[in-house]
């Protein structure tokens, strides 16, 4: 099965042949094993327990990594694991947005334990092939590319022959030679990195699809928290798998009448209302740029303020010009929503593969604000440069912007100079700068490398070798638990604070949404409001995880009459479309409750599995203090109005004849403390105790209670009295 690995023998280091069959009820009911230090390949079942208790996607593989590494495993161990799943409605194509893989590691940014999800074919089609999820252990030798051929039922590990060292080669590439015609390729889907993931931690990985009009692969990224370093550190350049013979009855789904019923009603309303709802089909996530613009919520100058006077060289209306109207822009297959827009054709001018036209995937929101406003840069070409090197080299677009955000203010303070930049000027708006940083993290070398550690590294290191203050790195550094905040503004939500801050994997909005519910429609007026939803919501979205679901057509589409119902944020009716497709594909009677606490239990076992690797304690669920307030005199003078009416209003005190830093002071009491009375709220609401554990009450109600859960929550409790 297996064959020593030797550098003049032929490229074949493994080989394992399975058995096809035909998925039951949304399950493969096996995963795939594979460990590279010995290239063993290997298949392990799915036990009734496992799906009773983790459901799918996230779950399985958050469990498949438990089992695989002890509190003391390091992100670059062998030990750790790469895992990657899908989940039982994943590869529907009657209900838009059922294509995502969950990729769940040790991340070298938080330390800890980390998912992230990723469009493109991949997810379905090893489920097709005959995996709820591939667990990769082990580090190879030298590079090496595994492919997963789920037409002939045989998976190998062969050392790389290619040439190629970035995404959109190596993409295309593959899908080349392991599809041959036309047909073969749109059964492909390749998971890569490319250079930067060698030398920063803020590497992502991309995962393809063939589009059939442009004839190229097409990508999508699992951006947060370091999952392409790890790719890289276990010398994988790729991960390929193949299933040509797709049809869209493929799950072995109870129900299929049901699971139509919820996908015909949802797609109308795409097609009625998305034109004069979101846009997505023209415009994708970009067309918020304006809205958070307006509501003083897009990250402008490393978060200092919410919008800009230039914003319209890079809002919707840009974009929508830029991308190529009227395909089909689908990442995965019965996605009426179609939403992954691209700039064809666009010729680009620096780097490695200047003078080349090539597809950019993008941008989409999180990229033109980080890329764009958050580094001051108005620029929509250099936006452009910027999100396809990010996406070829392997970086993630969000943490870079902060990174880079980060490095700006601290050289515009004076914490750094030219002399620690190796000459980069880096002042706000210069774009041409932040490319110079990002082809540095993809070559290695000068100070892009040092910038691509992560928002947390820098602030060491500028501390420790370059004399930077450390407390004003610590207040004006966008990240929370090692990972950076994603683009959106929070000085003025609460809520939105706390569903950054109290999110186990890190800041990720994925988690919560609560800006428009809390700031801008102000629904969460009580601290129990906030509670309330600082539970269902991130408890919702854990659920699209656990199936291998986009969330984008649960709330960035909604029914004619949503505005009336009695929650419009919740979007009832979407959520009833989920229990008919749960029901359908599973045949288990469902309601809504049956999903949440299939999400609390997975939810909660991820909280518990953080712990288990060191986070115990509530001091690791702050923000930094540019995420609640103004730091510097300049930000509270730029919004005084707001700020003194709030001293008037919320603390009773007349700023008349303060000086801007005693009413900063003042503030800065009120909103920590407000703070800190939310985080109790919050905890209590989810079941936790004041330290942020879960309590041994809410694993029992959860069925959560194994053995091993309650021994790490004990011993953590035990550490902390
Ligand atoms: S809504 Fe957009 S991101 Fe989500 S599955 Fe559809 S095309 Fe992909």
């Amino acid at each position: 099965m297996t064959q020593p690995e030797n550098l003049t023998a032929p490229a074949l280091l493994g080989e394992f042949s399975y058995e096809l069959r035909p998925v039951e009820r949304g399950y493969a009911n096996r995963t795939l094993y594979i460990n590279l230090n010995d290239n063993v390949i290997t298949e392990k079942p799915v036990s009734q327990q496992m799906k009773d208790l983790f459901t799918g996607g996230r779950g399985f593989a958050l469990k498949l990594l438990w089992d695989a590494v002890t509190p003391t495993t390091r992100w670059d161990d062998p030990q750790n694991e790469l895992v990657i799943a899908n989940g039982p409605i994943c590869g529907i194509t009657a209900y838009p947005g059922s294509g995502k893989s969950t990729i769940v590691t040790l991340s070298p940014l938080t330390e800890n334990v980390i998912d992230s999800n990723v469009g493109g074919y991949f997810a379905p089609f090893l489920k097709f092939s005959g995996f709820d999820a591939l667990e990769i252990q082990g580090k190879a030798t030298n590079d090496v590319i595994i492919f997963i051929d789920g037409d002939s039922g045989k998976v190998t590990i062969e050392r790389d022959s290619l040439e190629a060292v970035d995404a959109h080669l190596i993409g295309n590439a593959l899908t080349e030679r392991f599809g041959g015609n036309e047909k073969g390729k749109r059964g492909i889907s390749v998971l890569s990195a490319g250079q930067g993931a060698e030398h920063t931690r803020i590497a992502m990985i991309n995962s393809t699809w063939y589009d059939v009009r442009r004839k190229e692969a097409r990508f999508k990224q699992a951006g947060r928290g370091g999952t392409g370093r790890v790719l890289r550190d276990k010398k994988i350049k790729a991960i390929v798998v193949k299933f040509t013979d797709m049809g869209g009855d493929l799950n072995g789904v109870a129900d299929m009448p049901l699971i139509r019923k919820a996908g015909q009603r949802i797609n109308k309303e795409i097609t009625d209302l998305d034109d004069v709802q979101n846009q997505m089909r023209k415009v994708g996530t970009a067309n918020i740029v304006d809205v958070m613009d307006h509501f003083d919520l897009l990250p402008t100058h490393n978060f200092r303020y919410g919008s800009h006077p230039d914003v319209s060289k890079i809002d919707s209306k840009v974009w929508k010009e830029y991308f190529t109207q009227g395909v089909p822009d689908g990442c995965w297959l019965g996605c009426t929503m179609s939403c992954s827009h691209g700039v064809d054709h666009f010729l680009l001018k620096t780097g490695p593969y200047a003078g080349t036209c090539v597809i950019v995937d993008g941008p989409e929101y999180e990229n033109a604000a980080g890329l764009g406003s958050n580094i001051g840069n108005f620029d929509p070409q250099k936006v452009l440069e910027l999100n396809f090197y990010c996406d070829t080299y392997g970086i993630d677009t969000i943490s870079v912007a902060n990174c880079i955000a980060f490095a700006m203010e601290c050289y515009e303070a004076g914490q750094i100079t030219s002399e620690h930049t190796g000459g980069l000027e880096l002042k706000f708006g210069n774009g041409a700068a932040a490319l110079d940083l990002i082809h540095q993290m993809a070559k290695g070398e000068g100070f892009g490398v040092i910038v691509g550690q992560g928002v947390r590294y820098m602030k060491d290191y500028f501390a420790r070798e370059f004399g930077a203050d450390p407390v004003f790195m610590h207040d004006i550094g966008m990240e929370i638990k090692g990972m950076e905040i994603s683009e959106y503004m929070t000085k003025e939500s609460l809520a939105q604070q706390g569903g950054y801050g109290l999110a186990t994997k890190g800041p990720q909005h994925d988690e919560a949404w609560l800006i428009f519910m809390d700031q801008v429609h102000n629904l969460l007026p009580t601290f129990k409001d906030k509670a309330e939803a600082l539970h269902y919501f991130p408890m919702w979205r854990t659920w699209f995880s656990l199936h291998g679901l986009c969330k984008l057509p649960w709330n960035d589409i909604s029914p004619a009459n949503n505005k009336q119902t009695k929650e419009p944020a919740k979007v009832e009716e979407h959520v009833e479309n989920y229990t008919w497709i749960h029901q359908g594909v599973t045949g288990i009677p469902t309601t809504t409750d049956t999903l949440l606490r299939q999400s609390e239990r997975v939810y909660n076992f991820q909280k518990v599995f953080a712990i288990r690797m060191g986070r115990v304690g509530r001091q690791h669920d702050y923000p930094p203090y540019r995420a609640m307030g103004p730091v510097t005199v300049e930000e509270y003078e730029s919004r005084k109005e707001r700020y003194d009416e709030q001293l008037k209003r919320l603390l009773e005190i007349d700023p008349t004849g303060m000086t801007t830093e005693q009413k900063m002071t003042e503030l800065r009491k009120y909103r920590l403390a407000q703070y800190e009375l939310m985080m109790d709220a919050v905890y209590e609401r989810r079941g936790w105790d004041s330290n942020s554990i879960p309590t041994l009450e809410k694993l029992h109600n959860l069925g959560m209670d194994l053995p091993e859960v309650l021994e790490v929550v004990e011993k953590a409790r035990t550490s902390i009295a």
